[in-house]
């Protein structure tokens, strides 16, 4: 162990390890900092192991903090997994809370520390960083009002349950209801926007990106912005927040502090009890990058494949180091709980000295409620795809989350992306069931390299209630297979102006579906009566190819291969009308 040569130094005599002790140093104490806490101890009972978290709570449930916010989560201290006395109890730690690391000297092996007014500098053996994300402040005048909040940390949520419940109390009955504006449709506004609706509150919700939660590929978006208007909620779209500033007059009357008005970028004013700011975060590097450690281009700390850092002793994982995307090979930041955590035991596991997992490459899965949906992603969506020059097909499905024939089978909106090879890419998916179990299978099979024929092959549990026989995403393979080997062309929705004016557009859908709305120029004949009435497609088609579509993409398929078979052109429309009107709303 180090000597405790205190420069600045008041160390606590009471806290000098002992001389033969590795004292491993850990800033941060929540998701990465408290994994890696717990495992070392694990690994090394004798090992000091000193937690330093700048803020007044440690192993808090970050995640869980949305649903304190609405309610679900009723007792605060449900969301307090551990507190300094009980780490010291079951793990022998030494957890410091309100002492914030203000410097790393890596030459001499110590960090400076301020707790309260005190200052002091502690050596380590091995230094761990875990200092996670900070939310990004976007540009917008007024964010120190008041009645401007954030949601990361349990005074974050504790100020804003503390309002609404003002708002709540000074309602009387005729009032409306008092207001909110979210700033950011990313996963953690869409829980704020869940759980504020939930409170009784209006809310609008603002987000510059045409659609809402950005990583989710825009043709199932539109499903998560018309379950939000069915619960009320007021979505501005491809439009930023400018201002926040004082109302003249509150939208409900309260005490503390008044409303206040959000102007936007298209002009509109939005009237506000509160507003939660929420537009993504960048990596808490700061403290690494001033002690010397390598960054990456994102500004994450650089680390290695058992997340040691530029510098021998000191390890970083969780939100604010780089890692690499599985799909494109990118280095960047992948702010999610799971990586965190894996990575803090795999960097106890390298401070032990024992055999470390490779760090994988990072999928990025993640999911999100929304109300009575459920929206997940893995691996890459189709801008990074694009962005990435990855050449990839993408198919559409919406089978039920179970058999069909089974009561209270629910629509799984899917789509993936295949390699030419028919290697998955990615998965995202909507849907009120079965969503989560299908990309967990999706993020499972990207990570052991399984292509559109593994898929298509994967034994998985079926009972009419749980799933079918051809599980959706067997579902996901038997299309791919078919697109990738040419059994099935496909058309997408981005192709419609093209298939419109240079292709028969064949419609297989039947006389009813049809009449509730179709393309323009369209020819209709239900697929059963393709057979018969192919002479009618050939005149006229002329020498045109023929861009065939149903509802979600199953009757257009058979009507394809009929004409396939038949000879001609055809091709079918990837994930069909539901998905045409996903991508084009004005249809
Ligand atoms: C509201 C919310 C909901 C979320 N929901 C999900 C979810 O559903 N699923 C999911 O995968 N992820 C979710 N996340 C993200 C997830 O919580 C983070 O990815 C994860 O906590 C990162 O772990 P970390 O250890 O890197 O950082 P954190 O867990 O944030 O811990 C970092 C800690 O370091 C402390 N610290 C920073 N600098 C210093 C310093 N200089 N000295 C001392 N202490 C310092 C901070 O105070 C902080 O407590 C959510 C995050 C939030 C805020």
């Amino acid at each position: 162990m180090s000597n405790d040569t205190e420069s600045s130094t008041t160390v606590d005599p009471a806290r000098d390890p002992a001389q033969d002790a590795t004292r491993i140093v850990i800033v941060g104490g929540v998701a990465g900092g408290m994994s890696a806490a717990a495992r070392a101890r694990r690994l090394d009972e004798h090992a000091e192991i000193v937690v330093l978290e700048q803020g007044d709570y440690v192993s808090f449930a970050n995640c869980g903090l949305p649903y304190h916010l609405s309610g679900e989560i009723a007792a605060r201290d449900d969301l307090l997994l551990h507190t300094p006395e009980s780490l010291a109890a079951s793990l022998n730690l030494d957890v410091r809370t309100g002492h914030r690391v203000t410097g790393i000297d890596k030459h001499s092996r110590k960090v400076t520390i301020m707790a309260g007014d005190h200052t002091y500098a502690l050596p380590y053996d091995a230094l761990l960083l875990s200092p996670g994300a900070v939310g990004v402040r976007p540009p917008i005048t007024g964010l120190d009002h008041p009645a401007v909040h954030t949601l990361r940390t349990v005074p974050d949520v504790d100020g804003l349950r503390e309002r609404v419940e003002e708002l709540l109390a000074a309602r009387t009955p005729g009032d409306p209801a008092p207001s909110a504006v979210v700033i950011g449709a990313g996963f953690i506004g869409l829980e704020a926007v869940e759980a504020l609706t939930a409170r009784g509150l209006q809310v609008h919700l603002v987000e510059l990106a045409d659609h809402v939660l950005p990583p989710l590929d825009a043709e199932l978006a539109p499903l998560l912005a018309r379950e939000l208007a069915d619960h009320g909620v007021d979505l501005r779209l491809g439009v930023s927040a400018q201002a926040v500033t004082e109302a003249g007059t509150p939208v409900t009357l309260t005490t503390g502090p008044g409303a206040v008005t959000v102007t936007l970028s298209d002009g509109a004013t939005l009237a506000a009890d509160l507003v939660i700011v929420n537009v993504g975060v960048r990596p808490a590097s700061a403290l690494a990058a001033e002690a010397g450690l390598d960054l990456g281009p994102t500004g994450a700390i650089t680390v290695d494949g058992d997340q040691h850092t530029s510098d021998p002793h000191i390890w970083a994982v969780g939100d604010a180091v780089e890692v690499t995307q599985a799909i494109t090979g990118a280095r960047m930041p992948v702010p999610l709980a799971g990586p965190a955590n894996r990575q803090g035991r795999r960097a106890a596991d390298s401070i032990c000295g024992r055999r470390t997992t490779p760090q994988a490459a990072v999928l990025g899965t993640a999911i999100v409620r929304v109300f009575g949906l459920t929206a997940a992603t893995t691996g890459a969506n189709q801008a990074t795809l694009r962005r990435a020059g990855i050449e990839h097909e993408v198919v559409h499905i919406h089978p039920g989350d179970h058999a069909g024939y089974f009561p209270g089978s629910e629509q799984v909106h899917l789509v993936a992306s295949f390699s030419p090879d028919g290697a998955l890419l990615g998965a995202q998916g909507v849907g009120r069931a079965g969503v989560d179990k299908r990309i967990d299978i999706l993020a499972t099979a990207i990570r052991a390299g399984m292509t559109a024929d593994d898929l298509a092959e994967l034994e998985l549990a079926y009972s009419p209630p749980y799933g079918s026989a051809k599980d959706p995403v067997n579902m996901l393979g038997f299309v791919a297979q078919n697109v990738l080997d040419n059994t099935m062309p496909q058309w997408q929705a981005q192709d419609l102006d093209e298939a419109m004016a240079t292709t028969l557009v064949l419609d297989v859908r039947s006389r009813e579906e049809f009449a509730q709305g179709h393309l323009s120029g369209a020819l209709n004949i239900p697929h059963l009566e393709l057979r018969a009435r192919l002479h009618e497609v050939s005149a006229l088609a002329g020498r045109r190819a023929i861009s065939v579509h149903c509802a979600s993409g199953v009757r257009s398929y058979l009507a394809t291969r009929v004409l396939l078979s038949e000879g001609y052109d055809a091709r079918n429309l990837s994930g069909g009308w539901l998905t045409l009107q996903a991508v084009h709303p004005n249809l």
